[in-house]
């Protein structure tokens, strides 16, 4: 139970700690594009408007003329201005393509001023590529003298996110592998002062209900001689009946909180013994024939042929059985049947307790294994139960490392099955 809550509260913590890592990773990631991004968007400002400084109005020709002779060897220079662009290209103010450098262009300027990623092919080597292109239009005295468009590749700036989503994704699963592992030690330290509680509750049940023992047997002794005592007062004889019904039910209810106070957990390997589930059954059949007998009930057991053996504290397998036996009698009426089933399976040992008796409704079920949890207080306080009975079987189940189900239809019947592992658990 513990165990499960810290995996619980360590999954949580990771997938939670998980998610916010995985959210920070990508804001980092989209920051980065960004600001990679706007520093090249700037670079390419800055070069556009070098070479837009070269455009210059001729009035004697009545002609706008800019200068693209040097670009390729701007780059040369104390300003890497040419080295990586693509190409150049400058368009008249009606969109008109006059003059470019590198790949050949549209007659037509089709894209609109401001920056763009465009993808390319290289006219030589036929590779797709990724550009920033920016597109500015170049003012004059007298208005627009035309349109600048340069682009560059964005080769180093893809590599160097690259980089970074590797390093990204390295290092994301490597902290939620550590966030993991703190997780599982947070929730081990929170854990603590609640296992210490539980154990003291656990603790306080076993010491109150073994106290508890001694004088509900005193009550029950002394009503039951008083009962004999006054046999022949019929004033006595209900009251004292009564206390008797009361310390007898009393006495099981004590016994089973005992039973559940101490055995918490898995049991000590050293109270585990070899057992032979196929004699161990039969032997206890004959228990409840009398009980089938007089409900009317046919109480039926089966066992494969080969022998099934189970580590197992054969005590309290008993009463895990004998709990589940007395239920499907209890809860089936009259010309019913109640099947004990002795299954062979590899790993398992499987036994099944079959009845054809009222069943379970499908919303109580997953409730029934819980403390004091009646599916109908009225059927069940006939039957004089505490509610404890399945409870204690799950338990019993839980300490030999093993698994109970159950199925169950209404007004046709139920199937407790029980899974035992047939080797030593570790
Ligand atoms: P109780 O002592 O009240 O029988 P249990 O823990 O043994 O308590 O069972 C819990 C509830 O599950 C019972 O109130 C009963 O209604 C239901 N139940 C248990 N076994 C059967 C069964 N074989 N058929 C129908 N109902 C059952």
């Amino acid at each position: 139970m513990f165990n499960q809550s810290r995996r619980n509260l360590a999954r949580w913590f990771t997938l939670s700690m998980g998610s916010i890592l995985v959210l920070f990773a990508g804001v980092i990631h989209q920051i980065e594009v960004k600001d990679k991004l706007e520093a090249l968007d700037r670079l390419l400002y800055d070069k556009t408007q070098i070479m837009a400084a070269s455009v210059h109005y001729d009035v004697r020709l009545n002609q706008t003329k800019v200068d693209l002779t040097n670009v390729p060897l701007l780059g040369t220079g104390s300003y890497p201005l040419a080295k990586d662009l693509i190409y150049v290209r400058w368009y008249s103010a009606q969109g008109q393509l006059v003059r470019f450098f590198g790949a050949s262009p549209p007659n037509q300027l089709k894209t609109p001023s401001g920056y763009h990623t465009i993808e390319s092919t290289d006219s030589l080597s036929q590779e797709h590529r990724w550009l920033r292109q920016v597109t500015l239009p170049v003012e004059g005295r007298t208005g627009t003298l035309g349109y600048l468009q340069v682009a560059t590749p964005l080769t180093e700036t893809h590599n160097g996110l690259q980089q970074l989503q590797i390093a990204l994704t390295l290092a994301v699963p490597v902290s939620l592998a550590l966030i993991a592992v703190t997780g599982w030690f947070l929730s081990g330290i929170a854990m603590q002062p609640i296992r210490q509680a539980y154990q003291q509750l656990q603790r306080f049940t076993a010491d109150a209900s073994h106290e508890l023992r001694s004088p509900l047997s005193a009550i029950q002794t002394n009503a039951q001689l008083g009962l004999l005592i006054a046999a022949n007062d019929p004033r006595y004889q209900q009251p004292l009946g009564n206390i008797v019904d009361s310390a007898k039910s009393m006495g099981v209810l004590v016994n089973n909180l005992l039973l559940l106070a101490r055995h918490q957990g898995r049991l000590a390997p050293e109270s585990l013994k070899r057992l032979n589930l196929n004699h161990f059954l039969e032997r206890l059949v004959p228990q409840f024939l009398a009980l089938a007998e007089a409900q009317a009930i046919r109480l039926i057991y089966e066992q494969p042929g080969q022998a099934i053996e189970v580590w197992a504290d054969a005590d309290l397998l008993q009463q895990a059985i004998e709990n589940l036996l007395s239920n499907a009698c209890k809860y089936t009426s009259i010309g019913g049947s109640v099947l004990l089933r002795l299954v062979p399976h590899p790993n398992w040992a499987v036994i099944q307790v079959i009845d054809t008796g009222i069943g379970i409704p499908e919303a109580d079920l997953p409730y029934v294994f819980d403390r004091f949890y009646r599916v109908d207080t009225a059927r069940s306080l006939d039957s004089g139960g505490f509610g404890l009975g399945l409870a204690i079987v799950k338990q019993i189940v839980r300490a030999h490392c093993g698994q109970i189900h159950v199925t169950s239809a209404l007004g046709k019947g139920s199937t407790f099955q029980i899974e035992l592992p047939v080797k030593p658990q570790p």
